[in-house]
């Protein structure tokens, strides 16, 4: 094992990089963002001819686009996010109010969500939250601040969604950074998740969360059509799965577009936000996917 090579070795990196991908991505840095890179990630470490991660070094953590977040672009936006595994994939329970049909048909395994090494990165990043808790909180703030900035320097607004493929209380003490909770070290910056949890629901709606945090409620096969009828009608927002196209209206509430950008925090309230079914979402048979009459 040795430590990453400097400028002049930057074709050994090359030619040990793991994949097409990452040896395509080395080669064609610039010296100078090579050099920023490797400021970037000081301890990323190279052996075996493969990149490791060891519990010193530095996974990154959010990404600023998928397919549906780099929409918000468009509008001005920048999301950061972070894809952990959903669920108990990782042995670690990240969604504690998960449903059966969510569970299988989890976004998790939408677009690049089906490549193994996607998967296995998502893994590793809950392992890491969940085992050096302290270290992943440090580092999630150092990349908002970073990721802030470079917002700013482009001309856009930054907003973040901790949970692109998982439903963590991240407002809670278990989940705190240096005393406070991640969205009070940024006050500024307008966080948003969905959950399917009724509790993290309830305490959004009586003004518990954090004042710069959006919550949009999420559906599954086990909820009550009544408990949606009580979010809408008291102009909040409620997720809903469609099959192939969404409806105009459903039992009675408006549809609006979910899937036209990510920006959740921007919808008009008192809406059912439809989403079309994805990945796995094409094959349920739980009730999680609503048929649109
Ligand atoms: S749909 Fe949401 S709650 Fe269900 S498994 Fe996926 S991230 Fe977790």
């Amino acid at each position: 094992m040795r430590h990453c090579p400097k400028l002049k070795d930057s074709s050994l990196a090359v030619i040990q990089a793991k994949t097409k991908q990452e040896k395509k991505r080395i080669s064609s840095l610039s010296p100078k963002r090579w050099m920023q890179s490797m400021r970037e990630i000081k301890f990323f470490i190279l052996a075996g001819g493969k990149f490791l991660i060891n519990s010193k070094s530095i996974m990154k953590l959010l990404n600023s686009g998928n397919s549906k977040t780099i929409k918000g672009l468009a509008h001005g936006y920048v999301t950061y996010g972070i894809h952990l595994a959903p669920s108990k994939l990782s042995g670690f329970n990240t969604c504690h109010w998960a449903s059966e049909g969510c569970s299988m048909a989890c976004l998790n395994t939408a677009g690049r969500g089906r490549m193994t090494n996607v998967q296995k990165a998502r893994i590793n990043k809950t392992k890491f939250l969940f085992q050096h808790r302290e270290t992943f909180m440090a580092q999630l703030h150092k990349e908002l601040t970073a990721g802030v900035k470079k917002a700013y320097k482009y001309d856009k607004t930054p907003c973040v969604r901790l949970n692109l493929t998982s439903d963590i209380p991240w407002e809670t003490k278990p989940f705190f950074f240096e005393g406070k909770s991640i969205f009070d070290h940024f006050p500024d910056v307008t966080f948003y998740d969905y959950t399917k949890g009724s509790y993290r629901m309830r305490k959004f709606i009586d003004g518990k969360m954090p004042k710069n945090y959006s919550l949009t409620f999420s559906r599954s096969e086990e909820t009550e059509l009544e408990e949606i009828k009580e979010l809408v009608s008291k102009v909040h927002n409620v997720a809903v799965v469609f099959r192939d196209k969404l409806p105009k209206t459903w039992e009675g509430m408006q549809v609006v577009d979910g899937d036209d950008t990510d920006l959740r925090f921007l919808d008009p309230k008192g809406v059912i936000i439809g989403l079309v079914e994805k990945g796995l979402a094409k094959k349920d048979e739980t009730g999680f996917v609503v048929e649109p009459k």
